[in-house]
């Protein structure tokens, strides 16, 4: 019998409800300071922003959320997603480790970032809301959340890094063909944008500076609201779906994790993939190493300061305590974009504080090396970001190798390539650079914090 390599489960079986790590913590993670009064925001303060149901959200002790039928029948059109066993890639390694990834590219914009993309949009407009303001880099957020705005008749503007923006135009276009509306930032729009372009006039922008300029949109206006794509502890609640899948993936494999590895930019795909199998080990039936992938480039769980900060640049968020290089923090223009930010979860930052995870950072040329080795295996191309973990993953097989271990590793393949393609023509055409991160540069921006 051929050997199974896709492991897929039955639309019957599409999670009903996200899972809130939290309650099941050994202590609950810091709360977010209102910048004014250094005292724990609360609800009103972020009713400007947020609607309701994503507010009691973001603060329950629930240790479930139900998902509505509404977001069920959007997330239908692509979930559950397939888990794959990485058969062609371990032969080429020659590890006897077992490699399985879950596959998020399946999504309409070929990211994990529609999971909370949906639900988002459509507690907003459940409250009546009708337009929502967001950042991008990339444009893998923005794309999403265009997508879940059309699902739900609400519109969307996006703020989108000016460096990307000129760049990557098909990010843009898709974007616009879902029906939003794209400005590069900084703009003219909003006084944060005004204000580093007076200072900065060839300003190319940052994830931080783009937050500032739609969050003060958002906060002027009554029918308006913000969304983030990563982060915040409901849009890590809402990836849980992706470990959900995976545990009942495992099931029909037979098979236990070892070791999970994730790329973390903001956290949200890790968190996804990694609090359901946590949940497990908490609770003593299973025994995973959880290991962080970050960009050496941009390394804030393994060079950042644990510490309150601002989310943005302009100050405008609430601080939150978590690993970070300083909200001024521009990292070098590495080819993937959705890692780039400043900050980490508070919630992976807490859990990596108790020593539940590992983490590491890896150069990008390294993780490149990965993409094209897991492309030519595997037939997938991995966006850029998922790379970091693959670069880990054969880390871990190699060592495998040597040890002669039968590891059993899992890793959230989180999104697919074919709008980052340029990034691979670097790394073919050997042009890609690793900058290396001075100490010098990291303490002149956390030197920064409020
Ligand atoms: C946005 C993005 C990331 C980084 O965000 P997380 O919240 O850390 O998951 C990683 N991979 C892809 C494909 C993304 O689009």
């Amino acid at each position: 019998m051929a050997e199974q390599t896709k492991y897929v489960l039955d639309e019957s079986e599409l999670p009903t409800r996200w899972y809130n790590v939290i309650p099941d913590l050994p202590e609950p993670p810091p709360p977010p300071l209102h910048p004014g009064t250094r005292e724990p925001v609360g609800p009103d303060d972020l009713a400007p922003l947020f609607p309701q149901a994503l507010i009691a959200q973001e603060v329950t002790t629930d240790r479930y959320v139900d998902i509505p039928e509404e977001v069920r029948e959007v997330y239908r059109l692509w979930r559950p997603s397939p888990l794959f066993r990485a058969r062609r890639l371990e032969k080429v390694l020659g590890t006897p480790a077992r490699i399985y990834y879950k596959y998020e590219g399946v999504s309409p914009v070929g990211s994990h970032k529609p999971n909370t993309a949906v639900p988002q949009a459509f507690y907003n407009a459940a409250e009546g809301v009708k337009r929502l303001t967001t950042e991008t880099g990339a444009g893998q957020w923005g794309s999403a959340l265009a997508f879940a705005c059309a699902q739900y008749g609400l519109q969307c503007e996006v703020w989108q890094v000016r460096a990307s923006y000129d760049q990557k135009p098909y990010r843009k276009l898709m974007m616009e063909t879902f029906g939003a509306t794209v400005h590069p930032s900084p703009s003219e729009l909003t006084e944060s944008g005004r204000a580093i372009l007076k200072q900065h006039p060839d300003s190319t922008g940052s994830l931080g500076i783009a937050i500032s300029e739609a969050v003060e949109q958002a906060a002027q206006a009554p029918d308006t609201r913000y969304a983030l794509g990563s982060v915040l502890n409901h849009v890590l609640l809402h990836q849980t779906v992706i470990g959900e899948e995976a545990l009942k993936q495992f099931e029909l494999a037979g098979d236990t994790p070892d070791l999970l590895v994730g790329c973390t930019g903001g956290g949200s795909n890790f968190g996804g993939l990694a609090f359901p199998f946590l949940r497990e080990k908490l609770a003593g039936r299973m025994d995973p190493v959880i290991r962080a992938v970050e960009p050496a480039a941009c390394p804030s769980l393994t060079r950042g300061k644990y510490a309150y900060d601002f989310g943005d640049t302009a100050g405008l968020t609430p601080l939150l305590k978590m690993h970070t290089l300083g909200h001024d923090f521009i990292p070098d223009p590495i080819h993937a974009g959705g890692l780039r930010y400043h900050g980490m979860s508070p919630l992976i930052s807490h859990i990596h504080e108790l020593g539940l995870i590992e983490a590491l950072a890896i150069g990008q040329q390294e993780c490149f090396a990965a993409g094209v080795q897991f492309a030519r295996s595997e037939g997938i191309i991995p966006a850029p970001e998922p790379t970091h973990a693959l670069a880990a993953c054969i880390q871990e097989a190699l060592r495998c190798k040597e040890t002669g271990e039968e590891k059993v590793i899992l890793t959230a393949l989180c999104g697919h390539a074919h709008l980052d393609l340029p990034a691979y023509g670097a790394y073919l055409a050997g042009t890609m650079v690793d900058d290396e991160l001075s100490d010098a540069t990291l303490e002149e921006s956390l030197a920064t914090l409020p």
